[in-house]
């Protein structure tokens, strides 16, 4: 049995394990290091998002009409000769099962790799009932003799190294073997799995797929125990869960297309295997197999009829949220994850494993959108992840004291900016040059792996009047959304903003009654909340009235963008508004290359060396990519690629205050691969990730320096007289 802390203290010490576990850490940053250039390799020529968009609306179709699909499967695996159960619980499907080996005399049981049975927990109900069960897949056969359960939905064991496989394998033979001797413990495998093969009465597979207009299941496979589990024994038993449901081989084959390339870079997998109706077994009476299929339901029918989660169904278990996840990266899927691993455990287990077991894990996102991105039917796990949040907030009715802080405070924003006021006064005794000298008392020692910055003394919105020029005929009327950080932290980013646009003709505004854009309410599951701020933003700034609304956080820009249509979906009266904020919210290296489309002879032609970092939200949230690059090397400076500059830097707003551990690995290989790139500067386009970074660099004694992408280009900026005499 799977066991998942149900509170953030056990779990936290569960994840500092794991990061001290140096194997784990090596060998998954290898895979996840080598799988985007072997996927995009797998993709070539293929067009992923109108794939992913395509599986999604038929999967959409589907998913609404599960019962019909089938009650159609059913009839059509009737005629062929399978008995066809339905189970509504985990615990009916094991009694299922083990019903039908008792009743056939079944004795020794061989299986392939299901996640629906880790799901229901089969082999231990097996073997309570007197069954030998043997794995049959290698990895899900190691990790049944080590008695846990997977670390990755499609790579079971990937968190063993081949010492601790020789150790197994060297208990399970009696004789000692040689850890590099990798072919010799496969032929281990093969010897006591074949065995096991012969002898066993029954066989029991998963499926990939349950197409319901010819009762036809699916597995795809790479190992060949599926089709010797589904051959070799005179009883086969398929469990399926009942969203495998398809309406017929074309549907199954989009899904083909997709899958293997996702999952493990493989055009097509070793084996698909199609079963229509039982074939024919010499050691069964009749020389004719007895097959049947039991549907799991488990909460999905439920869950099908669920506006919002239902999108969850989609997944086809191709285990790419896993893959790309930072974090998963970090801990691998015993931590991260209950049964399902990833980004799509986060949310399935709230759904099929109860709320206890998803209140500890489900916190554990940065809202990076590294899975969403790669997700081949296009789900926005983020998104379902915080709504999973927030659905056990709700539910259990005890918020944290700091949700119900930041509510009071966003509900009001007079009473939010006095207070951000009052701590630019507050913080004087605590203050070392530009940042705190000590943490505050709620933050233990393990926060303390950055330093943190001051508040402003002067925040951006009471200097606007004197540093911006009004402009005669401007070209654009520009409104700047400043985000808490760029207004009340970092004003100097505005500056900066100002100085390089001031000859460009760009008349700025600045809403004054905009407020924080509400990503940290979203984030601690204060969907409500969010939803307040997002209204008084809008109502603070009408994009009808501006050609642009520039912001210089990629955090607040990726919201506006993308999440206020969400948070506002039931505000008809604001849908046009909703909208065209979406479509004028820019990020600053867009509006400089696209909209104004600077020249390099505006700037000095000699910079330093500067590394950039990709912040989450402006590379995948809002899809920027060139932009800053260019900007860059626009700007005359000369730009040092460093490894993962798209990975997330780790601060993911309350992120980093609930787990530090992971916050501060996940900056440490940042600040790393900056200086093994030799920068002398690095810069990003958030103001949440130059905190993190700077206070990073500050910590460890770097001399590299972190700025906003706005303050380097404003530097390299030549005045136009300078440009006139050159
Ligand atoms: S959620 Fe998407 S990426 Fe994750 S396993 Fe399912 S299909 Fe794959
Ligand atoms: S958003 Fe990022 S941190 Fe969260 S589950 Fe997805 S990949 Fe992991």
């Amino acid at each position: 049995m799977i066991n998942t802390p149900h509170d953030l203290k056990t779990y936290r010490k569960g994840l500092k394990k794991a990061l001290g576990n140096t194997f784990l850490g090596a060998t998954l940053d290898a895979f996840a290091g080598a799988y985007p250039a072997s996927r995009a390799k797998a993709f070539a020529g293929i067009d992923f998002d109108a794939l992913a968009c395509e599986i999604a609306k038929a999967k959409d179709e589907s998913i609404p009409n599960l019962e019909k699909l089938l009650e159609e499967f059913t009839a059509r695996a009737q005629e062929a000769g399978v008995s066809v159960h339905f189970a509504r619980t985990a615990f009916e499907a094991n009694s299922i099962i083990a019903s039908i080996a008792k009743e056939n005399g079944v004795k020794r049981i061989v299986k392939g790799k299901s996640m629906t049975a880790e799901e229901t927990f089969l082999n231990a109900h097996l073997e309570r009932e007197g069954f030998e069960v043997t794995e049959t897949d290698l990895g899900e056969w190691i990790i049944q003799l080590r008695k846990e359960g997977p670390s990755h939905m499609v790579m079971p064991a990937i968190h063993l190294s081949r010492r601790d496989i020789a150790e197994l394998f060297s208990k399970v033979t009696g004789q000692i073997q040689d850890p590099d001797d990798i072919n010799g413990m496969v032929k281990i495998a093969r010897r006591e799995l074949r065995q096991k093969f012969l002898e066993a009465d029954m066989g029991i597979s998963g499926a990939n797929f349950a197409i319901a207009a010819t009762g036809t299941i699916g597995l795809v496979t790479n190992e060949g125990n599926g089709r010797l589990v589904t051959t070799l024994p005179r009883v086969h038993v398929a469990l399926v869960g009942v969203d495998k449901l398809v309406p017929d081989l074309k549907s199954a084959l989009r899904i083909l297309a997709a899958l293997p390339r996702n999952a493990t870079a493989q055009l097509i997998s070793t084996y698909v295997t199609w079963i229509t109706g039982p074939t024919e077994c010499k050691s069964a009476p009749g020389s004719r197999k007895n097959m049947h299929i039991v549907f799991l339901d488990n909460g999905r029918l439920a869950l099908a009829k669920d506006p919002l989660f239902s999108r969850a169904l989609r997944c086809i278990r191709c285990g790419a949220c896993a893959n790309v996840c930072p974090i998963y990266k970090l801990v691998g899927g015993h931590n991260y994850g209950h049964v399902y691993i990833g980004a799509i455990g986060l949310i399935l287990t709230f759904f099929y494993h109860g709320r206890q077991n998803a209140r500890a894990i489900v916190k554990n996102c940065l809202n990076c959108q590294a899975c969403k991105k790669v997700c081949p039917t296009a789900i926005d796990l983020p998104y379902l992840i915080k709504e999973v949040h927030r659905t056990i907030l709700n539910v259990e009715g005890k918020k944290p004291l700091r949700n119900l802080l930041l509510k009071k405070a966003l509900e009001n924003r007079r009473l939010f900016h006095f207070l951000l006021r009052r701590a630019s006064l507050a913080q004087k005794p605590l203050a070392e040059g530009q940042y705190l000298r000590h943490l505050p008392f709620l933050f233990s020692e393990e926060h303390n792996f950055r330093r943190l910055p001051l508040v402003a003394k002067v925040p951006l919105r009471d200097m606007w009047e004197s540093i911006n020029q009004r402009v005669e005929n401007p070209r654009y009327r520009v409104a700047l959304f400043a985000g808490c950080l760029t207004d009340f932290v970092y004003p100097e980013q505005g500056q900066a903003l100002l100085r390089l646009c001031r000859d460009h003709g760009v008349q700025f505004e600045f809403p004054m009654e905009q407020t924080c854009c509400g990503l940290p309410a979203q984030m601690m599951g204060e969907k409500e909340t969010a939803r307040d701020v997002a209204v008084q933003n809008i109502k603070a700034m009408d994009p009808a009235d501006y050609d642009y609304i520039l912001t210089l956080c990629a955090s607040c820009g990726s919201h506006l963008k993308e999440n206020y249509a969400k948070l506002l979906s039931e505000e008809p009266a604001l849908a046009v508004k909703v909208s065209q904020l979406r479509d004028k919210v820019i990020d600053f290296s867009s509006f400089m290359i696209n909209v104004l489309k600077v020249g390099a002879e505006e700037f000095r032609r000699v910079g330093g060396k500067v590394a950039y970092h990709s912040p989450c939200h402006l590379c995948r949230g809002q899809g920027v990519t060139k932009e800053p690059r260019e900007l860059l090397s626009t700007a005359g400076l000369e730009y040092v690629a460093a490894k993962d500059e798209d990975v997330c830097c780790g601060f993911g707003g309350s992120f980093s205050a609930d787990f530090p551990e992971i916050s501060a690995e996940l900056l440490k290989r940042k600040l790393d691969n900056v200086e093994a790139a030799g920068a002398e500067t690095l810069v990003t386009d958030c103001p949440g990730c130059v905190l993190q970074l700077r206070g990073g660099m500050q910590k460890r004694g770097s001399g590299i320096k972190v700025k906003h992408i706005a303050e380097v280009v404003a530097e390299q900026k030549q005045s136009p007289q300078r440009r006139r005499g050159r």
